[in-house]
């Protein structure tokens, strides 16, 4: 059976696994527990360590890179998002006119071979690392053209848990799915639906982690969105929460690049197609289905870079990371060179491909909880910092909200409840 991507669950099937923790647990002397794979940190880099060598570079190339931190709360979890941004020659005001990429990585907590990539990924547009057979002059003059914002680390609370010792643990700190919690089709639950794995949250948006992507993508508005995942070695693209791809150009365009991609970097292994119908699995409410269809992004990708499928279940290092050096090797350097054919297909595609949020289904969100993060972060974005006090007292101002709401109906149904009682004797008149 083929391996599930990341993105959708595979302890899903995992009845065994429930039951070897039972058995351990309990002591039972008969059972030797398996030896599973730790993390290697002759390979890997802290997430601490990690972001300190990318503040550390950027310090180094103020001419082309920056970083920003922002931060979200929501009922008392806190969560913190880095964003480095690459662009050369670059002004706040040239973003509008360049080729806008955005890469997401790290969304899983224990997929630590993606925010390596992204750490090779920076290197190399920083000209600290090359890619042999790449041609540094022309790929010097392709990215005049691009401004790509990087998030090395998107679930570092989930990340957290990992190097603490839950190797498997793929969610938020609070136990949510990054990739379950967007809106488009959220909430919808397979069978085999398990929440150790895909737990979507308590509405679209729930979490601050998502709040602060979907913010990130809205006031950016890139041509290309890559979600980074690692389980398998595939290139999606939407949708996710069917198994279908979109109809016209756009889809067509979008397969034609991953093919190339699989056929230059993948060695046609991978899989290419929707993520839903790729491998017949479904999964609702990610991020790159809510980017197409919602933010408007002409190309949106997730891709996967790794996957151990001998590995069992439980050895979740082994299983979704490569624990030795050839490997890991092999996977940032054909990765790497993946994403710089991609940045420069996409750099001469920019007349052809034009962003276009869709405001109509911005406005059709599913919860009253998304409805105000929405609208407040709307108008967030359109008046820039002066409207961030609004943000900061959303919760309360949802709280608010919710007081009303319950109020009317109160009020409500006394007025009503009175009615009735007075108009009781008029009936009773007339009926006599
Ligand atoms: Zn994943």
């Amino acid at each position: 059976m083929a391996r599930r991507p990341c993105f959708f669950s595979f302890l899903r099937l995992c009845p065994l696994i429930l039951f070897a923790r039972f058995s351990v647990i309990n002591g039972d002397p008969n059972l030797t527990p398996p030896s599973f794979a730790p993390i290697n940190h002759d390979l890997y880099h802290t997430s601490g360590a990690l972001m300190e060598e990318i503040e550390a570079l950027v310090d180094r190339h103020p001419d082309k890179l920056s970083m920003e931190t922002v931060k979200s709360r929501n009922k008392g979890y806190t969560a913190e998002i880095t964003v480095v941004t690459y662009g050369r020659k670059r002004k706040e005001s040239d973003d509008r006119s360049k080729f806008r990429i955005l890469l997401s990585f790290g969304q899983h907590g224990r997929e630590l071979i993606t925010t390596e990539l992204a750490f090779r990924i920076l290197s190399i547009l920083s000209e600290e690392q090359f890619l042999p057979k790449m041609d540094q002059a022309m790929l010097n003059s392709t990215f005049e053209e691009l401004v790509i914002k990087v998030v090395p680390v998107e679930n570092m609370n989930g990340r957290k848990l990992v190097e603490a010792g839950d190797l498997c643990e793929r969610r938020n700190g609070r136990g949510v799915d990054l990739n379950r919690n967007w809106s488009v089709d959220w909430g919808k639950k397979e069978q085999d639906y398990d929440p150790y794995e895909e737990n979507p949250g308590t509405a679209p948006f729930s979490e601050p982690e998502a709040q602060l992507m979907r913010k990130l993508s809205l006031s950016f508005q890139p041509h290309i969105w890559v979600n980074v995942h690692s389980g398998m070695e595939a290139l999606f693209m939407p949708y996710d929460h069917k198994n279908t791809t979109p109809d016209g150009l756009l889809s067509h365009r979008m397969r034609s690049m991953l093919e190339e991609l699989n056929h230059l970097h993948c060695e046609d292994r991978c899989m290419v197609g929707s993520g839903g119908g790729s491998v017949g699995y479904l999964a609702h409410g990610t991020a790159t289905d809510y980017m197409f269809d919602i933010v408007g992004v002409p190309m949106a990708f997730t891709f996967e870079i790794y996957g151990d499928g001998t590995a069992s279940s439980k050895d979740c290092f082994k299983m979704f990371n490569p624990i030795d050096v050839t490997n890991f090797n092999r996977v940032l350097n054909s990765w790497s060179a993946a994403f710089i054919s991609m940045f420069n297909m996409g750099a001469h595609q920019l007349d052809e491909l034009h962003p276009k949020a869709s405001l109509s289904k911005l406005d059709k969100l599913v919860s009253t909880d998304d409805y105000l993060n929405g609208y407040l972060m709307e108008r967030s974005s359109r008046y820039g910092k002066k409207m961030e006090m609004l943000e900061l007292g959303m919760q309360e101002i949802r709280t608010y909200f919710r007081l009303f709401l319950l109020s009317s109906v109160l009020l409500m149904f006394m007025f009503c409840s009175r009615i009735s009682k007075s108009s009781r004797p008029i009936v009773s008149t007339l009926s006599l």
